[in-house]
């Protein structure tokens, strides 16, 4: 009865506006008691003419046709990963092209008995505010502690995270340590970051699938936006690389910065392009990192311990949140921005106003605040008592893009800091215990010592700040 009533609820919207979506703001919901809600801002934005869905196990072939036709709908694209049917699931999903209206066409499906799922194909958008300066010296503010390690003569700031402490006991991280950015690509021969990169179970430009994951060549990883093994596209990806080099920029090599861990392995997960990505790509995205920690067929699976996402926009995705989960299943941590308030505007409590992926409630979830060198919670950065769980630096963050260094700021440039924190965790639980720790672990460790910070406080799981100085 509730989905009939937001079917209904839906449709009706769907007819007042049209596809025309007002500046006014109208958040849809069914019952706020059921979890997750199921929230649809029609300012969201979405690709229009396609629909996320998915047809209940066993659905012929001939019914999925004959239910597709009460909407004129074409597949245009069949989802089936390696890591959906590492997890049992054969049937995948289906990007279904339809000249219905997108919400017309959701409620119309979701009357079908052959129908588990039916949703928008949303566009989502990398979570940068500025691009600011270029690189000046000392300005590394996020990577500073509280007081100088001894002998390192390193500048001091209280709100950094710590990490020249864990770094002054030789705790900088391990290239067997995995962490998966899922954003735009990146620039991975940057000189900051070309050691830091790679897939080893690839032989690159030998145009063989080495290791028979159904991607030939993805030796730095793949790219969903153009489906092909160049996950560096000249003339973009800055985001991609900006947010590489807070994760594991190069240290000691006497050129500009150096990320929360100077030895780790990335892995690109390309699907924002120049107009942002959808649904779609984002659960492969997904689910391609989930397939190379869970592939069947080496004999050295990568050790994933995390992937970046910063990036958000449109509303609530079974499709993605189920890819979400596996991902949890095979102990991947989901780092994912709180949000640059509505659009770039004033922050937004996310309790209230859910922020995908931030929102999702997942237990890999590890959503992040922007805070300043100061110690302030960035004006434009989502909060939540709930839904946000800590805060890290990400006003002025300097690091890694095409050709140099530049200063951006956003909730985009916190999260890094938290899926490095993962990372170096990770390599440093093992080379004192012998054993890599579960993903509940290091989610734990990090929120556990989080330093409470007034600005954050009932704002945020923790009321605290990103502090590494014991990782
Ligand atoms: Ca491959």
């Amino acid at each position: 009865m509730k989905k009939y009533l937001l079917a209904l609820t839906l449709l009706a919207i769907a007819i007042i506006t049209g596809c025309k979506k007002t500046a006014v703001e109208s958040v849809v919901t069914d019952d706020l008691s059921v979890t997750p809600a199921v929230a649809y801002n029609v300012t969201d934005k979405f690709v229009p003419g396609e629909l996320l869905i998915k047809f209940k196990t066993g659905t012929s072939e001939k019914s999925r046709i004959q239910t597709l036709a009460f909407i004129n709908g074409k597949v245009s694209q069949h989802l089936l990963t390696n890591a959906m049917q590492y997890a049992g699931d054969n049937d995948g999903i289906y990007l279904v092209k339809t000249d219905t209206d997108v919400f017309a066409a959701i409620a119309r499906m979701k009357g079908e008995s052959e129908i588990e799922y039916a949703e928008p194909n949303w566009i989502y958008t990398h979570a940068t505010t500025t691009n600011d300066t270029y690189f000046t010296n000392g300005q590394l503010w996020g990577m500073y502690s509280s007081s100088s390690p001894a002998g390192s003569g390193d500048p001091v700031n209280q709100y950094g995270s710590q990490a020249n402490t864990a770094w002054a006991k030789g705790h900088t991280g391990s290239s067997n340590v995995y962490v998966g950015v899922i954003d735009e690509g990146a620039m991975y021969n940057h000189v900051d970051l070309a050691d830091n990169f790679g897939n080893p179970n690839e032989i690159a430009g030998n145009n063989t699938d080495d290791d028979g994951n159904g991607k030939v060549d993805d030796v730095n990883g793949w790219d969903f936006v153009n489906n092909d093994n160049t996950t560096y596209d000249a003339g973009g990806d800055d985001h991609g690389t900006h947010v590489s080099g807070t994760i594991g920029g190069k240290a000691g090599n006497e050129v500009g910065v150096a990320g929360i861990n100077w030895n780790v392995k990335i892995i690109s997960a390309k699907f924002l392009g120049t107009s942002g990505g959808t649904t779609a790509n984002a659960i492969l995205a997904v689910d391609y990192l989930t397939g190379l920690k869970t592939n069947p067929n080496v004999a050295k699976r990568l050790n994933i311990v995390a992937t970046n996402n910063s990036w958000g926009g449109g509303g609530y995705s079974s499709g993605l949140s189920a890819a979400i989960e596996r991902a949890n299943t095979a102990g991947i941590l989901f780092i994912a921005a709180a949000g640059n308030g509505n659009q770039g505007g004033k922050a937004i409590n996310i309790d209230s106003k859910p922020s995908y992926p931030a929102s999702y409630t997942n237990a890999n979830v590890i959503a992040v605040a922007a805070i300043n060198s100061t110690g302030g919670i960035a004006s434009w950065s989502n909060y939540g008592k709930t839904s946000v769980d800590i805060g890290a630096p990400g006003v002025g963050i300097i690091s890694t893009v095409p050709g140099g260094y530049s200063s951006y700021s956003g909730t985009s440039m916190a999260t890094p800091h938290v899926t490095g924190a993962c990372a170096l965790y990770a390599s440093t639980y093992f080379a004192t215990k012998g054993v890599y720790p579960t993903a509940a672990q290091i989610k734990a460790a990090i929120l556990d010592v989080a330093t409470p910070t007034a600005s954050l406080s009932g704002k945020c799981v923790t009321g605290g700040r990103l502090n590494v100085s014991g990782f």
